[in-house]
């Protein structure tokens, strides 16, 4: 089974999940930017974790034979703070790197006025980039969050079918589905979807434009789910090019719409990174 988690927080996760993920099947990943789980305080911290989505962890996921491309936004949260939003201004220069596949991860926390703000200029951003766009949808009050994600994004000129609008669920699918973007589902331990519940839906909408990810990061989460839901996709009698349609054409073909997918890693990448290996300042 070959994997692509199109939503995945690297960053946060160890050598022990990479190499568990290649042995899972997983061989690309996307990384999209978001909140680290303790605000920043200016810009520069953004730009240094952008530069390491884009150097640091692209070579750490070499190593073990993995595909890394990231996604660049300024995050629905941190958008609220007023020392955050110059990061808006600065985005453009990141946009134009190859490793960046996305704008993303956008869309609305608490849905306040300056998240509405936030979304809007970068869903214009990702369609004067040429970029898809990853859209987070609210944890809270999901369903009213679509209906208003989805409303910005109709006002910007993006088209909805470079949209991919992620952590769906049973009470958000039908509209999401609806509105012409692609579906993204976050598979969680204990919350959100789970494997069985994602299996169910895949039943009832089919494969076309779906895309199954981990969303694992600092919190409780498992960067296996997406072959856990593989695996329970096979077990309900889903064909194995079912299966790879959603782990894996779908995601690049999401992601392909930047252009800028390289999925072949290299069979022995360099060990070093700007002069550093993964043995903690190079040998
Ligand atoms: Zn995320």
């Amino acid at each position: 089974m070959r994997i692509f988690d199109p939503h995945i927080h690297m960053t946060s996760r160890t050598t022990d999940d990479y190499e568990a993920m290649y042995a899972a099947g997983v061989r690309a990943v996307v990384e999209p930017s978001f909140w680290l789980g303790q605000p920043r305080t200016s810009p520069a911290s953004f730009f240094d974790y952008f530069d390491a989505l884009l150097g640091w962890e692209p070579f750490r996921a070499s190593q073990y034979g993995i595909a890394h491309h990231c996604t660049i936004a300024l995050n629905p949260k941190e958008a609220n703070d007023p020392r955050c939003v110059p990061v808006l201004d600065a985005l453009a220069r990141y946009l134009v790197k190859d490793g960046v596949v996305a704008v993303g991860e956008i869309g609305y926390d608490s849905m306040t006025p300056a998240e509405d703000t936030a979304l809007a200029a970068q869903l214009q951003l990702a369609a004067g980039h040429g970029l898809p766009a990853l859209v987070h949808t609210p944890h809270r009050d999901k369903l009213a969050g679509l209906h208003r994600t989805v409303d910005v994004i109709r006002e910007s000129d993006l088209p909805p079918d470079r949209v991919l609008l992620d952590h769906l669920n049973e009470t958000t699918v039908k509209a999401a589905a609806d509105s012409g973007c692609w579906l993204g589902f976050s598979v969680y331990p204990d919350t959100k979807m789970d494997e069985e519940r994602m299996v169910a839906v895949i039943k009832e909408y089919g494969t076309e434009k779906v895309l199954v990810n981990s969303a694992a990061d600092w919190g409780k989460s498992d960067p296996l789910k997406t072959r856990k839901v593989g695996d329970a996709l096979l077990a309900a009698g889903f064909t194995e090019d079912d299966v790879d349609q959603v782990l894996w054409r779908n995601p690049v073909a999401f992601y392909g719409l930047s252009g800028r997918l390289q999925l072949d890693v290299p069979d022995a990448p360099g060990p070093l990174h700007e002069g550093n290996s993964i043995l903690r300042g190079g040998e």
